[in-house]
């Protein structure tokens, strides 16, 4: 006997059930962005290998071991998309955009890394993120933060805390990384392996370890914040009163420095303590160098990107009932010669009314069983097509959530009714 066909451990399918969730959390986020005037754009799902690389840097957990590679016959390396700001920046380069102004987009698409699958963490998932390309303000890092927090507030979650932190400009990282290494060498007996592996590569890194043992190491280690540039300092002080003046809550979190290796001054997350050790919904910061060092022209730019599968978990978490179905109405169908009249008559509906689902039955069962289905369906009206409705040229509705009284109305009538229902 051959195998069961299954999917890929850590990729997921999006199952009927849950997808009218999904689509209403989608539409809200799209809407959201398009309201700020960002404009929407879809990059390829594979690019070279080497613009990840060059991106997201070699010493980060994506490019060490959480990639996709292949080689295609011609030698070329290619990747599975982990992130979407490398394919971001590929695009503004290779467009020229930025040369015609600032660029405010957002993208939305499947990501692919190869992690140790948990709850809220997958080898497939989706992302919707934000970028603006050319603006160098912290009025901008700052609208990011009100278009998420709105976002939050219109999804009706709580307990989500904004953390911020500042990794400065790349000159005053790169003397604290001195410092840092200094004082993490002389403490190399308490660093574990990974630690270790990090000092050479990338010790800022280690401020990020989740590891209990190192703890008091960490929070004792030199902060980069007293090793800011003057510039960095200011533009910090302007996010955080940008932040004050919109009511947007913040901590300062000062060992936040990001897995990717191309942030520099302002970084950000929004966490949340509902999901256990995914507890980062939404991620990003500043990264002024990166469109340069990728071969564009010098251009600041800052982003964000949301982990959708945390999202749709979070809110499932907090219980939010979005109320999200549109009006449902399941047409009865119980005899032979309905058939053809329920087909037009789901036309008809279609045309004279948006945002409506209409269930025409296609199971051809009893009545009894029909009816059954328009329950199943949480579908709100039956609208009935029986004989006698047809021989009076009329159709009748039946109220499926309430105790309202059936009736009988003209077809024009019955799309009144509905119309003034909703
Ligand atoms: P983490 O520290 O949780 O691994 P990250 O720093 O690798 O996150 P980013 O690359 O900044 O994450 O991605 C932004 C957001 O995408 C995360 O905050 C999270 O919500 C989501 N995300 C990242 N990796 C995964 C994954 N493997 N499965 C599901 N969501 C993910
Ligand atoms: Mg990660």
């Amino acid at each position: 006997m051959s195998k069961k066909i299954q999917a890929i451990r850590g990729m997921n399918d999006l199952l009927p059930k849950d997808s009218a969730l999904w689509a209403f959390v989608e539409r809200t986020i799209a809407d959201l962005f398009i309201a700020y005037g960002y404009k929407n754009i879809r990059t390829p799902v594979v690019e070279k290998t080497d613009t990840f690389c060059r991106a997201i840097g070699q010493a980060t957990d994506i490019v060490e071991k959480e990639m996709y590679s292949w080689h295609e016959s011609n030698g070329d390396s290619l990747s599975l998309r982990p992130e979407g700001t490398a394919g971001c920046v590929r695009m503004m380069i290779e467009h020229n955009l930025p040369r015609e102004g600032i660029q405010k987009v957002f993208y939305q698409g499947a990501m692919f890394r190869h992690e140790r699958p948990q709850k809220g963490r997958y080898r497939q998932f989706h992302q919707v993120g934000l970028e603006v390309f050319g603006a160098p303000d912290a009025k901008v890092d700052a609208e990011l933060m009100m278009i998420t927090h709105s976002l939050w507030q219109k999804l009706g979650l709580k307990n989500i805390t904004l953390e911020i932190n500042t990794l400065g400009s790349s000159e005053a990282r790169a003397s604290y990384r001195d410092i840092l290494v200094e004082y993490f060498s002389s403490h190399k007996d308490q660093l574990d392996e990974d630690s270790l592996r990090r000092l050479e590569s990338n010790p800022l890194r280690i401020l990020d370890s989740k590891n209990s043992a190192m703890q008091d190491l960490i929070n004792n280690a030199p902060k980069l914040m007293t090793h800011l540039d003057e510039e960095s300092d200011q533009h910090f002080e302007q996010f955080k009163a940008y932040l004050k003046a919109l009511n947007i809550d913040f901590v300062i979190n000062t060992r936040l420095v990001r897995g990717l290796d191309y942030y520099n001054r302002t970084v950000f997350e929004w966490t949340t303590t509902d999901l256990g050790a995914q507890g980062t919904i939404c991620a990003g910061g500043r990264y002024d160098g990166l469109v340069e060092k990728m071969g564009g022209k010098p251009t600041p730019a800052v982003g964000l990107a949301i982990g959708l599968e945390r999202l749709i978990l979070l809110l499932e978490a907090q219980e939010i009932d979005l109320h999200n179905q549109p009006l449902a109405i399941y047409i009865i169908t119980p005899s032979e010669s309905a058939q053809l009249q329920s087909m037009q008559i789901a036309g008809t509906l279609h045309e004279s009314m948006a945002n409506v689902i209409i269930y025409n039955d296609i199971s051809l069962g009893s009545f009894k069983s029909q009816f059954k289905k328009a329950d199943k369906a949480n579908a709100d009206f039956a609208l009935i097509l029986g004989e006698e409705e047809l021989n009076n040229n009329q159709v009748s509705i039946k109220p499926l959530k309430s105790q309202e009284q059936q009736v009988a109305l003209s077809l024009d009538e019955a799309i009144k009714y509905f119309k003034d229902y909703t």
